[in-house]
């Protein structure tokens, strides 16, 4: 019989393992577990790292279990010494543990499909908290467990990814769904191009400000990524269509005041815009890059399909190169330098007529950190499109930072003239 109990509004994430403490191995598993105690609506308060050691983890689970509703523990299940998840938890909860048959004959089934014999020590990873609910995983020997204490909720998680989300996964839709009460969280994004942090607040902030006050309420964040400026809102809401509603009204007059720099509504890359957009028309595009060494070709290329609306390109590192695999004169280069714009226009054009693509893109410039000049210093580049009607599109960019940021800035810049082009 369920009886009547509290919503879980808040919860926190226990990575267990000392080699998540080290330098090799980074805890993945709480940014998984955000995004999906997000979109449950339950609010993560805090989340920490603690090493394979009984007292510690006893320690950061009572302190969990004194602020939040529910507590998620990832690893620490295995069958080695090690492992004391759920002695950890045994211990807090006061709670004694016994075999669970079943589980050891599971593990023992598993262990004998492959023609081996359950080595003695699995039989911990088959000890049960009393009051646990068991949660089988079929991706590998350690169980999840599922202990309520109190008005509280405890998970224990294995900690390879996998089995923790496929685990993880089926709690969403079942019990922790029951739980987490009728409150979900919603999503919208914008990504903006073409103007700083600041310039989008500027024009942002008197917009969403005001949406702060609706019911339900609107939260905006402004984030900097590479190449990108980020809008991020987002709504807890018990009605799905209102706040649905409510973002998209959001969304549309951010796009709106924003302009043409809005690429993307709905968090797809520019490279797939782009694509997306050469698609529409049935055209294609082909590439001569310098500076970026192939990672505008590389980024276009992941996007599936691409073969559709990508003909290929080359990378032009050398003015030999750049003559040889995209005509440009070396008299040109001679009179401009190999980086400056009419460089950048002839690589355009030229391998657009190579690739017979209805689009060419040109990139040259100095992703540092030597090579720079006082009239060209590191992070100049000059990029350059060009379609088939009309004067090439080029202009040149002084980026900031160090030769990656620079190097993805520049795909970045180029791929948003191509989208300007195709607009
Ligand atoms: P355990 O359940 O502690 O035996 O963990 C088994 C393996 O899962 C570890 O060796 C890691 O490779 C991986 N793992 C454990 N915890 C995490 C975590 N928080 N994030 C990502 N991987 C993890
Ligand atoms: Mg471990």
């Amino acid at each position: 019989m369920m009886e009547n109990r509290d919503p879980l509004s808040t919860a926190e994430v226990i990575a267990v393992g000392s080699e998540l403490l080290g330098t090799t191995r980074i805890d993945t598993n709480s940014l998984y577990l955000a995004g999906r105690l997000g979109s449950l609506g339950i609010t993560l308060r805090a989340k920490s790292v603690v090493g394979d050691d009984r007292r510690e983890l006893a320690q950061a689970l009572r302190a969990a279990l004194d602020r939040v509703d529910l507590v998620v523990l990832s690893g620490g299940l295995g069958p080695t010494d090690d492992d004391v998840t759920r002695d950890a938890v045994a211990d807090v909860l006061g709670v004694p543990m016994a075999e669970d048959p079943a589980i050891v004959e599971r593990i023992r089934a598993r262990f004998a499909k492959r023609g081996l014999r359950m080595p003695e020590v699995n039989r911990k990873q088959a000890m049960v908290p009393s009051g646990a609910t068991v949660l089988l995983n079929p991706l590998g020997t350690a169980p999840g467990l599922m202990v309520e204490h109190g008005r509280k909720l405890l998970l224990l998680l294995p900690g390879p990814p996998r089995e923790l989300k496929t685990l993880f996964e089926s709690l969403a839709e079942g019990p922790l769904k029951e739980r987490a009460g009728p409150h979900r969280l919603f999503r919208a994004t914008l990504f903006v191009t073409g103007q700083s942090e600041s310039q989008v607040e500027e024009i942002a902030q008197p917009l969403y400000s005001r949406r702060l006050h609706t019911e339900p309420a609107i939260e905006t964040t402004i984030l900097a990524a590479p190449g990108q400026i980020e809008i991020h809102l987002s709504t807890r809401a018990d009605d799905a269509e209102l706040a649905t509603r409510l973002l998209a009204d959001a969304r549309a007059e951010l796009a709106e005041a924003l302009g043409p720099d809005v690429f993307s509504t709905d968090g797809r890359p520019m490279e797939q815009i782009v694509g997306e957009l050469l698609a529409g028309r049935g055209w294609t595009i082909g590439v001569a890059e310098s500076c970026t060494g192939g990672l505008l070709l590389s980024r276009l290329t992941d996007v599936p399909g691409s073969s559709a609306w990508v003909t290929g390109g080359v990378v032009a590192y050398s003015n030999a190169m750049k003559s040889l695999f995209a005509d440009v004169p070396p008299e040109l280069m001679q009179a401009h330098g190999a980086v400056s714009e009419p460089v950048a226009v002839a690589l355009a054009e030229g391998i657009r007529a190579r690739a017979g693509s209805q689009i060419g893109v040109g990139i040259t410039g100095i992703a540092g950190p030597s090579g720079g000049t006082e009239a060209k210093p590191v992070g100049t580049v000059a990029i350059a499109a060009v379609g088939p009607e009309g004067p090439a599109r080029v202009r040149t960019f002084w980026f900031l930072g160090g030769r990656t940021q620079v190097k993805f800035n520049a795909t970045q810049a180029a791929l948003d003239m191509v989208r300007r082009l195709l607009l």
